[in-house]
């Protein structure tokens, strides 16, 4: 008799996207002369960097050649792109990498959900709260969260670190011992970073304590600030302690066309046991790598001109977030995030939920963002809003909720 993995069924519907949608499509289907103005999703609008599009036109021709044909690649990525990596990502801020140590993927989503088959079930894992979803399914999957308690929110051996406006967003050092621990920094959802001294503090505790830490640095292209870190890596020792994640679809609108990198250190050990090679070899067993043609786009983007071209796209992206940061802090709002991030993390005023917020800001102003509560419990009590719209809509939206919040009409 075939048995499931029942651990799937310990997994919490987490259908906050669903939901939202559903919401947003009965609003819609009663009040059809409304215009819904959508900042809830974190994709990106800004269609792709030309640099990138001729890249992969002149890939598409190569393959179409006897000679420049190609069939299976390299699993751990062509090494033209992981080169660029190396020396574009890195090496300018200090950190010394060789291209052997870069994992080339087609997501941060699916290396930072499988990284977690490198580790026994009975590791014990520290996730921030609120944080993006993945992390946690994942281990859950995998038999390692154990059960849900439905009172707390939490399952029962996952470590949560709060991080709310109480501890400025930095989760606090563990007084007990964890073996992963996962941390986002520019964090999504809360938008906000870690300081080089607030990073080494966690680097410290992992060489303490022989964790490891789970550095995902999706974000990290909107860093604005001097003493934000782009890479874990500019941490001295965090090599022996850390494998850190990163994308391309953010930073060069990839969310479709799909391309990341992970970065695991051969320094990286476990009993003796080097991490890059169990990594190297999950990958050859288990994916394919990314497509020669996106592969070509990604390289693309550290030309000159592609450098210019997302760095285009992020300003933008920023801008709308410098509009909606000071919007809604005239609207009297408290928010973080915003700074390096193209998330902002409002603070709801008074008793409201996230989500009597989320149909609120539906209702009287036409406006979708994303609960907090969706994140974790620690995110009750705050509201996501993205920058990733069009500077039209995010303008419009602004103006919506100041006037809301003036005169309570729109
Ligand atoms: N990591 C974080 C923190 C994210 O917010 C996201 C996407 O929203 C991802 C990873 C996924 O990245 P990718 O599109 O490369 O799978």
């Amino acid at each position: 008799m075939v048995k499931i993995n029942e651990n799937f069924l310990k997994l919490q519907d987490n259908y906050l996207f669903s939901t939202i949608s559903k919401k947003v499509q009965d609003y819609q289907r009663k009040n059809p002369d409304k215009e819904i103005i959508r900042l809830g999703i974190g994709d990106v609008t800004c269609p792709l960097p030309q640099a990138c599009i001729k890249a992969m036109n002149k890939a598409i021709l190569e393959l179409s050649t006897k000679e420049g044909f190609k069939g299976y690649g390299p699993e751990q990525g062509y090494d033209f792109l992981r080169e660029k990596i190396v020396s574009f990502d890195y090496a300018k801020y200090g950190v010394n990498l060789d291209k052997d140590e870069v994992f080339v993927s087609d997501g941060a989503k699916c290396d930072t959900g499988n990284i977690q088959e490198l580790f026994d079930i009975s590791n014990k894992i520290a996730i921030t709260d609120p944080v993006y979803p993945v992390y946690l399914d994942s281990n859950v999957m995998a038999g390692r969260a154990g059960q849900y308690n439905s009172l707390t929110g939490k399952y029962e051996n996952v470590v949560y670190m709060p991080v709310t406006s109480s501890n400025n967003f930095v989760p606090d050092l563990l007084n007990e011992k964890v073996d992963l621990i996962y941390l986002c920094f520019p964090n999504n959802p809360t938008g906000t970073v870690l300081t080089k001294k607030q990073l080494s503090e966690w680097v410290n505790y992992a060489r303490k304590n022989n964790s490891i830490i789970l550095f995902d640095a999706a974000y990290e292209a909107f860093i604005t600030e001097d003493n934000v870190p782009h890479s874990i890596y500019e941490i001295e020792g965090a090599k022996d302690v850390a494998i850190e994640f990163r994308s391309f679809s953010k930073t060069a609108g990839f969310t479709g066309i799909r391309c990341a990198y992970t970065i695991v250190p051969k320094e990286l050990k476990v009993n003796g046991v080097s991490l890059n090679k169990l990594w190297h070899r999950r990958q050859c067993t288990k994916f394919n790598g990314v497509s020669y043609v996106t592969q070509r786009a990604a390289e693309a983007i550290y030309s000159e001109e592609g450098q210019k071209q997302i760095r285009k796209n992020i300003n933008y992206y920023q801008e709308n977030a410098r509009i909606i940061s000071d919007g809604l802090k005239a609207a009297g709002f408290e928010i973080y995030g915003g700074i390096n991030s193209p998330y902002i993390w409002l603070k709801i005023n008074g008793n409201m939920t996230s989500w009597e917020f989320f149909d609120e800001l539906l209702e009287k102003v036409n406006i979708v963002g994303t609960p907090g509560s969706g994140f974790g419990p620690n995110g009750e009590g705050y509201f996501r809003l993205t920058a990733f719209g069009s500077r039209e809509d995010t303008i419009k939206a602004i103006d919506r909720i100041k006037k809301w919040k003036e005169k309570r009409i729109v």
